[in-house]
């Protein structure tokens, strides 16, 4: 669905009660919860936004579903990295592909712009480039380590299959300054100042003093990472390192490898760069380990009740997805 955002996801009992989604305090609350035979579920809510007829503006509807599990994918891009640096809240100081975009879709970079400075070396700045570049727009590129680092993303891609990203590779790699029109590297280099005259600063290594570069735009991507702030406060303990916030490369969400549920909080699932899962041939694998799991935990669950059903048990069992 489009323009959804949802709000919040937390476990609740059937019967309205909030659990928190504390480990122990989980296993306390189902086992309490069983003697009150009210399942557990996740609840979401949020909100849609509703385009208003003609001029009204746009309004929000508001829904909340409750099922027995729920599934990340939101991805890790939400919130940019910033190179935490002075000057960086300054208007020619972007922070994504998108805003580069509307620069240029606006007009307000073109090719007689000064060079847009675009600082990372991923995959988000390799976008910024060909963007910049397919509009003739000068690109001055800075990174921190060298074009050929054995660790770049670009090197992990068969150039036959990315030859986009490849070609960026090839000009990270291109050592003589001015070799390829339009695109200047400033490899093994770091940003200490944004100014107040459009100036990037640079201190690019083995070179003594400041390097200046007069920017129409800078464009920082150094990565991102997700907004999970709608576990209300909970999202600092489902990453592998509890009590740190998850990010796709250094603190993915903790999952199992084959079912994709969490290890602590079962009925919740996530993939994707969620959990380390980058591109995305390899959603495939976690929507099927997520589906599968759900399906035998379905079979588990209705065996169950036949089972039940010939014993003529009345008990009420607790599910836990
Ligand atoms: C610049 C760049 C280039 C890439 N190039 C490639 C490539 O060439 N090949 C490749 O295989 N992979 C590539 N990737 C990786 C690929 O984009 C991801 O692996 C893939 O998009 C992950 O899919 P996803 O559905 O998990 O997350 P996403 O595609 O990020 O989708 C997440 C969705 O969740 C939504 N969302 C987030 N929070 C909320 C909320 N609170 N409420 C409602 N909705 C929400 C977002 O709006 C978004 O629509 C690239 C990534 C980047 C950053």
């Amino acid at each position: 669905m489009n323009h959804v955002v949802v709000t919040s996801v937390r476990r609740v009992y059937d019967d309205c009660c909030t659990l928190h989604m504390d480990c122990d305090c989980c296993e306390d609350a189902v086992h309490r919860n069983a003697e009150s035979s009210s399942p557990v579920v996740w609840e979401v809510c949020g909100y849609i936004e509703v385009e208003g007829p003609g001029t009204q503006p746009t309004a929000q509807e508001e829904f909340c579903y409750r099922a027995p599990a729920v599934v990340l994918a939101t991805g890790t891009f939400a919130i940019p990295n910033a190179l935490r640096v002075p000057g960086e809240a300054r208007p020619f100081v972007l922070h994504s592909v998108a805003e580069l975009d509307s620069r240029i879709c606006s007009g307000e970079l073109n090719e007689l712009s000064d060079p847009v400075v675009i600082v990372g070396a991923g995959l988000s700045a390799a976008d910024a480039i060909l963007r910049a570049r397919a509009d003739n727009i000068s690109v001055a590129h800075v990174f921190r380590r060298s074009g050929r680092d054995s660790l770049s993303i670009y090197r992990q891609l068969p150039p036959d299959m990315y030859p986009e990203y490849d070609a960026v590779y090839q000009l990270m790699c291109s050592d003589v300054i001015g070799a390829v029109e339009g695109y200047t590297s400033y490899p093994n280099a770091v940003v200490i100042d944004f100014t107040s005259n459009n100036e990037v600063l640079l201190r690019c290594y083995g070179i003594e003093g400041d390097v200046v570069i007069r920017a129409s735009f800078a464009v920082v991507l150094i990565g991102s990472r997700p907004n999970l702030s709608f576990l209300q406060g909970d999202e600092l303990e489902v990453g592998v390192i509890p009590g740190v916030a998850v990010d796709g490369k250094h603190n993915p969400v903790d999952v199992d490898p084959w079912t994709y549920q969490s290890h602590r909080h079962p009925g919740l699932y996530a993939v994707g760069p969620l959990v380390g899962d980058s591109f995305v041939r390899f959603l495939r694998g976690g929507a099927l380990g997520v589906t599968s799991h759900l399906w035998q935990q379905r079979e588990k669950q209705l065996s169950g009740a036949e089972v039940r059903l010939e014993t003529n048990r009345p008990e009420v069992e607790l599910t836990r997805l």
